[in-house]
């Protein structure tokens, strides 16, 4: 087998193995109540998801309060965005068992983190916004490099690239066409913008919501009249909203 699927192959292995120790030991504590050493690993463990699940409610809670209060609690915003981080595999899983459809939770993720995001107060100065639009968006008959330099593109109106090219342009807002998550990072690497406005579709937007979650991220989704990828459009009031609200306090 080659390195690269040993490497994926043997974690999986490991993560079995892990999941047996800890199923043994759960096992042997349990039915071995009587030695002091299983009631005090007994009480460690009860302990342990005691703080955990404390943990968790904290952040739930915390996230509720802001989008009641419509305002962000700079001091729980780490502990809401971690464990949102370590509960959205499992809320995906859970809505799965429920029949509610993905799509749906991602909107629904999207629609969350925007709502926090917009309760934020000065979150970047002009300049500092960057837009994230996906290659998609440009026409596919269209010849301008955009992707290497956004400024190619001539305005022609066959697309919404030239209308985000003069929001940008008029609001101060740097623009960038991404082929991927790839090159999405590396723009962000090399810009280090204070705030992000992505526009993509659902699966595309909460990963990168997650994976930025240092940068405040407001998602703008996609419209796809011609299927995922191809000739995908976007409502400019959308974005020029988002960029209101991202340099409100700048
Ligand atoms: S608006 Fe720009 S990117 Fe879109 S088709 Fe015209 S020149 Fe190409």
């Amino acid at each position: 087998m080659e390195t690269r699927k040993r490497i994926y192959v043997g974690l999986l292995g490991a993560s079995l193995l892990v999941m047996l120790a800890l199923f043994s030991l759960i096992w042997f504590v349990v039915s071995n109540r009587d030695l002091v050493l299983n009631q005090i690993l007994l009480i460690t463990l009860a302990i342990l998801a005691i703080i955990m699940i404390s943990f968790m409610g904290i952040g739930i809670i915390a996230m509720i309060i802001m989008i009641v209060r419509s305002r962000t609690i700079p001091s729980l915003e780490t502990i809401s965005r971690v464990v949102n981080e370590w509960l959205f595999p499992i809320t995906l899983l859970l809505g799965k068992a429920l029949g509610i459809q993905k799509e749906k939770i991602l909107r629904s993720f999207i629609s969350v983190n925007n709502y926090l995001v917009s309760s934020k107060s000065g979150i970047a100065s002009k300049g500092k916004v960057m837009i994230l639009a996906p290659h998609c968006l440009q026409n596919s008959e269209c010849q301008h490099k955009i992707t290497v330099d956004v400024e190619n593109c001539k305005e022609c109106g066959k697309c919404k690239i030239g209308d985000l090219k003069k929001i940008a342009h008029e609001q101060g807002a740097v623009l960038r066409v991404a082929t991927g998550g790839t090159l999405a990072r590396k723009y962000i690497k090399d810009t280090r913008p204070k705030a992000v406005i992505a526009i993509a579709c659902e699966r595309d937007l909460s990963m990168g919501i997650h994976e930025t979650n240092l940068i405040p991220v407001m998602g703008v989704l996609n419209c796809r009249p011609n299927g995922p990828c191809f000739n995908t459009d976007v409502e400019i009031e959308k974005v020029n909203n988002a960029l209101q609200v991202m340099s409100k306090g700048g």
